[in-house]
């Protein structure tokens, strides 16, 4: 295996799947491995949030998840009594989308084919080695070791990552302290058991419905020491008999696993030549139903920025504000979800707290849209660099409808090609940029005639913004340009 000017990436779950796409629109190289011989067929996620719905969106291929499944404008926050109204955020997809992370699986790896990449499997990334140029990146296939050297190894591969470990990152947080355990099974008499929350005498069970099967989860107060120990059904059933207090007969086991409440977050997701997404750089309770969602948002923030840096355009410390903005995003996720999680904690004491924190959100406008926001990660909003006080500059620019030639369009569908995108939009002539990186669009947006200029990144967040009201000089369009895309653009007024 040889791939000087290659990006390997490690895993093909969702953050190497989106990864690896985002890296082919870009233009660079791309190669993806997976240590399973096949996809696994167990299924751990059921949904897409706002967010991950909205980047799909930006590169055309929402609507093949939403086909899928449900969207439900709730979500739970800390008591599953009163879950958050999803309505109320100012979102292109105010909902969550229930769908079988499999399923996400096989929709992202069907669009990797289309762009032209195969994922290749059976193969275990085992060491690397880095220097200044590049990773010698051992990898174990068909029970041998062969060696390649690349330009860059992204790691997606998932919690336990090699990538991670062999690059020397420290993954500094707080280990496990409380347990639990799922299964998905059929219940014998399905009335035994409701689905939702079932307090019983000792515990509760937490019934999801799935097509042709239940997954219940169980708190695990006694784990046994080995915490990789499988869990049998015989386990299963008898912790499930004593939370309840009574018999809910369970049979067709499909999976039984234990997971933990460890939170932890890379100290680097950038070290030399080797990237982390998804889980491979945090780790969080699967109570919230974020994982997949964040790692969707990790790929969609490295792809560009990682393509330009191989491909040599991209201007100083880009690679770096990958880590900037999505350590900090990790850091917010992994605050939100230790609330939540003290929040729904079972402990008499906290239920006062609980009920004073859904009154909150009931009664002061806008709290509840505040933290549905901030749970979906539709609040997002990375340092733009530059001065300027429009609420959209750092953030995921709304999808805008717009003519242009003549035709209608919108800001979504000028994005999928994954390229900086500059909106010219107003009366007033704004600075021309000549060729270079980015693709300059003359459009009229009726629903919002004071905009004049809006510069995005392809992962379509705003890096530049003029209005009317309040016009930015070619300046602050200029130094954007140069923080973003790095390339010599003479602005000619
Ligand atoms: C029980 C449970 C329920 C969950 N529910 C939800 C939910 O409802 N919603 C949600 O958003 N998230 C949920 N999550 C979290 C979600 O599953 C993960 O956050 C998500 O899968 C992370 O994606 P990833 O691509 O980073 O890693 P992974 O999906 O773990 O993918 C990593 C890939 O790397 C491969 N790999 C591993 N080591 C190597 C190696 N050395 N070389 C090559 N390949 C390797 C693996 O085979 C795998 O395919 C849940 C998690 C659990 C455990």
């Amino acid at each position: 295996m040889s791939g000087d000017g290659t990006i390997l990436v490690a895993g093909a779950g969702p953050a190497g799947l989106m990864l690896a796409a985002e890296l082919t629109l870009a233009g660079a190289e791309v190669m993806v491995l997976d240590a399973l011989p096949e996809r696994s067929p167990y299924c751990r996620g059921f949904n897409l949030n706002a967010r991950s719905l909205e980047l799909l969106d930006r590169r055309g291929i929402a609507g093949r998840f939403l086909a899928e499944g449900p969207t439900v404008a709730f979500a739970m926050f800390a008591d599953p009594a009163r879950p958050l109204d999803l309505s109320v955020m100012d979102s292109d997809h105010p909902y969550v989308l229930g769908i079988a992370q499999t399923r996400v699986e096989e929709l992202l790896e069907q669009w990797l084919a289309e762009l032209g990449v195969r994922v290749r499997r059976g193969h275990t990334v085992v060491d690397l080695e880095q220097d200044g140029d590049g990773v010698e990146v051992t990898v174990e296939a068909g029970g041998k070791r062969q060696r390649m050297r690349v330009a860059y190894l992204a790691g997606c591969d998932g919690s336990r990552s090699v990538v991670r470990k062999r690059a020397g990152i420290a993954f500094p947080g707080t280990p496990a302290t409380s347990f639990g355990v799922l299964a998905d099974v059929e219940l014998a008499d399905p009335a035994a058991l409701p689905f939702g929350m079932t307090k019983g005498e000792h515990g509760v069970a937490f019934v999801i419905p799935r097509p042709g099967y239940a997954r219940i989860v169980l708190d695990d107060p006694e784990p046994p020491a080995d915490r990789d120990e499988p869990v049998t059904l015989d386990y299963f059933q008898r912790l499930l008999d004593h939370q309840l207090g009574r018999r809910v007969e369970l049979r067709e086991p499909r999976w039984l696993t234990r997971f933990g409440n460890a939170a932890r977050l890379a100290d680097r997701y950038v070290a030399g030549r080797v990237v982390l997404a998804g889980d491979a750089a945090h780790i969080h309770p699967p109570t919230g139903a974020v994982g997949v969602n964040v790692a969707l948002a990790d790929a969609v923030n490295l792809g560009w920025k990682l393509a330009a840096t191989v491909l040599g355009h991209a201007p100083g410390g880009l690679l770096d504000s990958y880590h900037e903005e999505r350590h900090e995003a990790g850091e917010r996720l992994l605050g939100t979800l230790r609330a939540q999680a003290a929040l729904a904690a079972h402990d008499p004491a906290v239920a006062p707290v609980r009920e004073l924190f859904a009154q909150l959100v009931e009664q002061v406008p806008g709290a509840g849209k505040y933290l549905a926001e901030l749970a979906a990660g539709v609040s997002t909003r990375y340092d733009p660099k530059i001065p300027g006080g429009h609420p959209w500059l750092g953030r995921l620019a709304p999808d805008l409808e717009l003519t242009l030639d003549g035709r209608r369009t919108s800001v979504a569908e000028l994005l999928r090609p994954a390229r900086p995108l500059l909106l010219r939009l107003g009366d007033r002539p704004l600075p021309a940029v000549p060729g270079g990186w980015v693709d300059t669009r003359d459009a009229r947006c009726p629903a919002q005639p004071g905009l004049e200029g809006l510069l995005l990144r392809p992962d379509g967040h705003a890096a530049w913004v003029s209005t009317t009201a309040d016009p930015q000089p070619a300046d602050t369009l200029a130094s954007a340009l140069e923080t973003w895309f790095g390339a010599p653009v003479p602005i000619t007024p």
